[in-house]
């Protein structure tokens, strides 16, 4: 079974990392792949794809649970869920966990093809807000036929599942970091009581990510 968070990723933190193995251990899976994409227009605020690549690369550095997935980066863009997906189940037939923050399930029916990312996968829900769990009616319809009240039936079936987890909340975006970040003055800055924001940005980032982005200048306004 491999467990994947796809995500931009444009800076991962420990968000990402917290929400990914709290759920992975509700599941009883072990490793979380961390799987990049190719950044949307409307996304493609701060860094290159390689930078983006290295930062996941030094997340896994420091925890052996955690390992990257750059086939998204190999395929044609725009990068599409289940476009990936197939190509994932081409290479090996392991069962696909795919998580997903609670953000995203509520616009699951914006994705491409989205009817069909639960024939390669079971979904993985992780919470993103302090909100009761409330999707639109159209994504609610579709998670009464899905959602499993079982979480055994994810390993005993390939595909077609839904998991609401109750991972703890991580109350932090990539887009806060950024903001935050495009607004310290220098690095010298960062971290100092002057800047108690990037200090309180700083924190949901893993340490040698934080090195990174302040060797490479990086999201600087
Ligand atoms: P941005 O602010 O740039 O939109 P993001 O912080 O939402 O970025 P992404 O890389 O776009 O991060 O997210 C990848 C996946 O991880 C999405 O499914 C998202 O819902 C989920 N995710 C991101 N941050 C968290 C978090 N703090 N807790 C739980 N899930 C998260």
């Amino acid at each position: 079974m491999k467990a994947i968070l796809g995500g931009t990723f444009n800076p991962p933190h420990k968000g990402h990392i917290g929400a990914a193995l709290k759920a992975a251990d509700e599941i009883g899976i072990d490793r979380v792949h961390l799987m990049p994409c190719k950044l949307a227009p409307h996304k493609s605020v701060g860094v290159s794809e390689s930078h983006r690549v290295k930062m996941i690369e030094l997340c896994a550095h420091n925890n052996d649970r955690l390992i990257p997935e750059l086939i998204e980066l190999t395929l044609p863009s725009p990068s599409y869920t289940v476009k990936t997906l197939r190509a994932l189940k081409e290479k090996s037939d392991d069962t696909i966990c795919f998580f997903i923050g609670a953000d995203s399930l509520y616009n699951l029916d914006k994705w491409y093809e989205w009817e069909h990312l639960l024939d390669y996968c079971h979904l993985v829900v992780m919470r993103r807000d302090d909100e009761k769990f409330s999707p639109p009616p159209a994504i609610q319809a579709w998670l009464d036929c899905h959602v499993a009240n079982d979480i055994n039936v994810i390993h005993a079936k390939p595909a077609g599942h839904v998991v609401l987890t109750n991972t703890p909340l991580f109350s932090v975006s990539s887009t806060e970091i950024r903001d935050v970040l495009a607004g310290a003055a220098t690095p010298e800055k960062a971290g100092t009581p002057n800047s108690p924001n990037v200090a309180l940005a700083s924190l949901w980032l893993e340490e040698n990510v934080r090195e990174y982005i302040s060797e490479h200048q990086l999201y600087k306004s």
